[in-house]
Parts: C-alpha cells; sequence; structure tokens
C-alpha cells in the first residue's frame, strides 16, 4: 500500500492572518507531496520495505532499513510523518486553534515545565536556535515525560522512540513568503493555530496516528 498525501481539515486560507494562503498551497500540495513520493519511490520494489508502517520504517533510528536507502527514507518518511502531523495539530484560530493546553497534558505541561508560558518560551527557543532547516518539538518520551528540542532536517521523534506531541516546521518553505527572515514572529503566531484537543489526544493515547 503506497503512502499518500492527506487531505487538509480545513481550507489552505483558515489559518490566515497566521499562515498565509500560498505557503499552505506549497508547503502541502509540492513541498509535501515531493516528501510522499520519493518514499514510496524508496520502498516501493523493496521486499524489505514494501509494506512497513512508517512507524516500522522509522523505528529505532532505521534500524530495519539497509544502508542504501536509509537517506531516502529518513529523509522522506520523515517528512511525511512531521507534515502528516503539523496539519492535524493545526486548526483555525477560535475553531480549534489556539488558547491554551487541555486536559493530562495542561497537567504535564505543568509538572515539566511551571506553566505554558515557561513552554512556550523553551519551545521558541529551540525553534529559533535550529540553524538551518528543521523542527521544533513538544514530545513525550518512553517514560511519559514531556521533552521540548529540536531536530535537524526532516528527523522526527519517532526515530529515537519519542511520541511528537506537537512540532513547528522551521524550514523556510514554512514561513518565508508571509514572514521572510523574522522566524521569532512565525513561531509566536504559531500559537494561535494549535490544535490542543487533537495535542491531548495523541498524549493521552486516545489517538495513535499512522501516516
Ligand atoms: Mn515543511
Amino acid at each position: 500500500m503506497a503512502f499518500a498525501l492527506p487531505e487538509l481539515a480545513y481550507a489552505n486560507n483558515a489559518l490566515v492572518p497566521y499562515i498565509d494562503e500560498l505557503t499552505m498551497e506549497i508547503h502541502r500540495g509540492r513541498h509535501h507531496n515531493a516528501y510522499v513520493t520519493n518514499l514510496n519511490n524508496a520502498v516501493n520494489g523493496d521486499a524489505a520495505l514494501e509494506g512497513k508502517t512508517l512507524e516500522e520504517l522509522l523505528a529505532d533510528n532505521l534500524a530495519i532499513v539497509p544502508d542504501a536507502k536509509k537517506a531516502a527514507v529518513r529523509n522522506n518518511g520523515g517528512g511525511h510523518f512531521n507534515h502528516s502531523l503539523f496539519w492535524l495539530i493545526m486548526a483555525p484560530n477560535g475553531q480549534g486553534g489556539g488558547g491554551e493546553p487541555i486536559g493530562q497534558l495542561a497537567d504535564a505541561i505543568n509538572a515539566t515545565f511551571g506553566s505554558f508560558d515557561n513552554c512556550k518560551a523553551q519551545f521558541k527557543a529551540a525553534a529559533i536556535g535550529r540553524f538551518g532547516s528543521g523542527w521544533a518539538w513538544l514530545a513525550k518520551k518512553a517514560d511519559g515525560t514531556l521533552e521540548i528540542y529540536s531536530t535537524p532536517n526532516q528527523d522526527t521523534p519517532l526515530m529515537d522512540g519519542k511520541t511528537a506531541i506537537i512540532g513547528i516546521d522551521v524550514w523556510e518553505h514554512a514561513y518565508y513568503l508571509q514572514y521572510q527572515n523574522v522566524r521569532p514572529g512565525y513561531v509566536d503566531n504559531w500559537w494561535n493555530v494549535v490544535n490542543w484537543n487533537t495535542a491531548e489526544a495523541i498524549f493521552n493515547g486516545a489517538v495513535t496516528l499512522t501516516f
């Protein structure tokens, strides 16, 4: 079964004024779509890889992937996972997007970081501190506690056994049309479209993501 580009649950212009319509259109339709195409090209026809889930491919730092395919699966499999999650954990402001964490995730954020404001400050530091392209994450470790960190390129928490709860794409393609070089402004505005209901469902195990 081939990997597929997921549909958005909202329109390309639904995240305006925080993320512009053309960025959404190009980001999913071209960038994400290329990761899906290249991932399928890497696994299709390879007996060791075809039919494996994304989780199986990426787990344990791509342990099951032959060396010759590791870079392709790492970049494109990570890209497919990260972007699929990114669309899901956003929603239009006031229609599921924005506000504050809820439920068990809110409790864990307060326990780990002291407050949501502290969590946001650490997350922003991770996002703007990532030199070049990558992501910043709020992730759940195997022991159930939270961690904020960033990954380069399309590396994803799945690769080191963590569960990504929310993540922000800080590749320039994610924000350059609207924000140009002002990555901190993009990060600040992004909180207005974070879907905390979905984040809570991922954190408490109500949903298990399969892309
Ligand atoms: Mn991207």
